[in-house]
Order: C-alpha cells, then structure tokens, then sequence
C-alpha cells in the first residue's frame, strides 16, 4: 500500500517541488495538507482531489492522530518551526519527513528526535541529494577513494535575495541567513564526499552591502571544516551571489558538480571526464526512499540523527564567526 503524506505548510517549495512530486511517487502519496490559508485548502483540495476530512489548520492539526489515511507528516515550515511540528506529528503517532535544516538549536533538534523515540516513529530530514546520481556518485568518489584519498573540498551555494518581507531574513523564523539555507548544502556536501563529520570550524561573516535587507541574519558567511585526517572544506554562502558548485580534489584526480546543489541542471566532471547521469526529479525519488524505509521500519539513510549532527556544524559555525573566527571544535556526544 502507498503511504499517506501530509504535506504542512503550503509555501513554494510544497506547492512547485513537492506536490508535483507526489504525483509521481510510487510508495506515498498526497492525501492530506495542514494549512493556515483557507483560499489554499479550497485550491489544493480542487487541483489534487483531496478529501474535506483530509484537511487541517494548525489549530486542529492534532487530531490527524486519528486519521488513518494520513501515515507521514511532512514539515515545510519556516525552519524554527519545524520543531513544534515534528513533534506534534510524533505525538500523532506520524512518521515525519522534517525539511532542512532540522532546527534552529541543538536542543529543539535533540527534543525532536526524543519526541520520535518516544512515541516510536521515525523521523528523516529531506535532504534530497542523497537520491540523486551525481551526488551519489561523489560519496562514491570520496568515501571509496577511487582517486586516492580525498585531500580538499570547495563548496559554495547561494543566491541574490530579492526585496524583503521574507521569512528568510527574520532571524526569529529562519535561525540565521544563507548558512541556514543554503550553506547547510556545503556542509552536507563536505560530509558525505568524506563519510564524515568534521572536528572543528572556523569561520567569518562577509561584508554587509544591503544592510536595508540584512540587519537580522548575516549576508553571507565564509568557513572552513576540518576533518580528523586533516582534509579541509573551503566553504562559502550567500543570499548576494549565485554560487553552486562541490568540488573534490583527491591524490590521483578531482571531481566538480556545478551546477550542483539546485534541482535541475545538475553537470557534473571528474580528471577522467564528463559525468553522465540523468537529471531526476529528486524530491519523488527522495519522497519514496523514505515512503520505503518507513514502511519496513529501516532507519532512513537520513536519519534525524544526521539533521541532528549538522544542526551542531551550523552552529559551531556561527560560534565561529560571531567570535571573529575563533577555530571552534565540534563535540557531537
Ligand atoms: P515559503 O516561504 O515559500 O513557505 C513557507 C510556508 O509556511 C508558507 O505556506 C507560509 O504560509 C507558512 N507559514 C506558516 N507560518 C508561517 C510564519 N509564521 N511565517 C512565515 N510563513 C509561515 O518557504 P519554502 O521555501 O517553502 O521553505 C519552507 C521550508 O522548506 C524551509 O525550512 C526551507 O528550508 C525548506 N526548503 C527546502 C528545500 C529543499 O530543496 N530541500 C527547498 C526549499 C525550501
């Protein structure tokens, strides 16, 4: 049987990636929302036959435990949220699929998955590179060493903020600026080329050239990881500057995506060529991986624990910047 997701929040990335995807799915599919805009509700429940006791606010939103049809509880909220949601699914008794990144805090983060534990479901973060070919294909390359020992990392992910009024910019809902949002894909990058988290961070916040826009989170961050046998990532974020790319450079070779960390258009090199891998549509295939793994009770190949872990490399990064770049070492105990 296909499991039931309920999408929560109906924002862009619902609306334009993960609904279209559900359409596709093999494993799950769109059977309930939870939204706050009634005008929504009317339009989703046209466009997507989804039925009246399918339909909750955030107000009601609890009595989805007694909702059969709906198995996973799939959070898209502004990131701070995301912990208030995920465990008021886990109390449900829904298994939940939380977007990145997974929280604000190490404790929210830590409080969401003892939510799951508790009431005994599981919990994935929607980290959708992990289900897709060219970024499958450097775990492959980093973690097997196929060229060697991996020896450096560059990744740098970014994009222009338009005008404000964004949640983005609003240190409340967001947590913190482009590192957050975008520099979250450097970090997981860095980490699965090497299988690995690192042991320490420095970092330093950018030059502040739209301060109409930037007074709450910072304009772009620049920070490098260090892992135990020495590797370094070279990492850059922004909300001022398209940047998207990963690259790798290994004892006999390398390897670049770029366009690498967006949905579509993905190019991928290595010393040995071009990569040829076909441009999926990530969030079906992400949505049924998990649809899967919580189906035959597996663990997730991203885990809340791994949204957990990278909560920590965020913050030791802001640690870092906030203190002029003082090199902070990352405990994950
Ligand atoms: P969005 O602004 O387009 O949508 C946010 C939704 O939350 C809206 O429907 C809004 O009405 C609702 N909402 C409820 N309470 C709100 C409040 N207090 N303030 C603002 N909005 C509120 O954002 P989005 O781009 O859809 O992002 C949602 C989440 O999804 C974020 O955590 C983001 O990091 C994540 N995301 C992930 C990817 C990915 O590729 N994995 C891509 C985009 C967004």
């Amino acid at each position: 049987k296909k499991l039931g997701i309920a999408l929560v929040g109906l924002g862009g990335y619902s609306t334009h990636q993960l609904a279209p995807a559900l359409q596709e799915t093999k494993n799950c599919y769109l059977a309930g929302i939870v939204t706050g805009t009634p005008s929504k509700a009317e339009t989703w429940k046209a466009k997507y036959n989804i039925p009246d006791k399918n339909i909750y606010n955030y107000q009601n939103f609890d009595q989805i435990a007694e909702n059969k049809d709906i198995d996973i509880v799939y959070v898209v909220l502004p990131n701070a949220m995301h912990a208030e949601y995920t465990i008021r699914a886990a109390k449900a008794g829904k298994h939940v699929i939380c977007e990145k990144p997974m929280a604000t805090s190490v404790e929210d983060a830590q409080r969401m998955l003892e939510a799951c534990r508790q009431n005994k479901v599981q919990l994935a973060i929607g980290y959708r590179l992990h289900y897709d070919p060219f970024h499958q294909r450097v775990m492959e390359l980093g973690q097997k060493q196929v060229f060697g020992k991996v020896k450096s990392i560059r990744a740098h992910n970014g994009f222009t903020m338009g005008g404000p009024g964004s949640w983005r910019l609003d240190r409340e809902r967001s947590g913190g600026g482009p590192l957050m949002d975008m520099g979250i894909y450097c970090v997981q990058g860095a980490c699965y080329t090497l299988g690995k988290a690192p042991v320490a961070v420095t970092a330093k916040f950018g030059e502040v050239t739209r301060p109409e826009l930037f007074s709450e989170v910072e304009q772009s961050i620049s920070w490098r990881m260090e892992f135990e046998d020495g590797v370094i990532a070279e990492c850059n974020s922004s909300y001022a500057e398209r940047e998207d790319f990963l690259e790798g450079k290994a004892e006999k070779g390398w390897w670049r995506l770029g366009p690498s960390f967006g949905y579509e258009g993905k190019q991928g090199e290595t010393s040995q060529g071009r990569m040829n891998y076909p441009n999926i549509f990530e969030q079906a295939w992400q949505m049924d991986g998990q649809a899967e793994s919580f189906r035959n009770n597996n663990s997730s190949i991203v885990p809340g624990e791994m949204g957990l872990r990278d909560v920590r490399i965020l913050m030791a990064i802001y640690e870092s910047a906030r203190s002029g770049g003082k090199r902070v070492p990352i405990s994950y105990k």
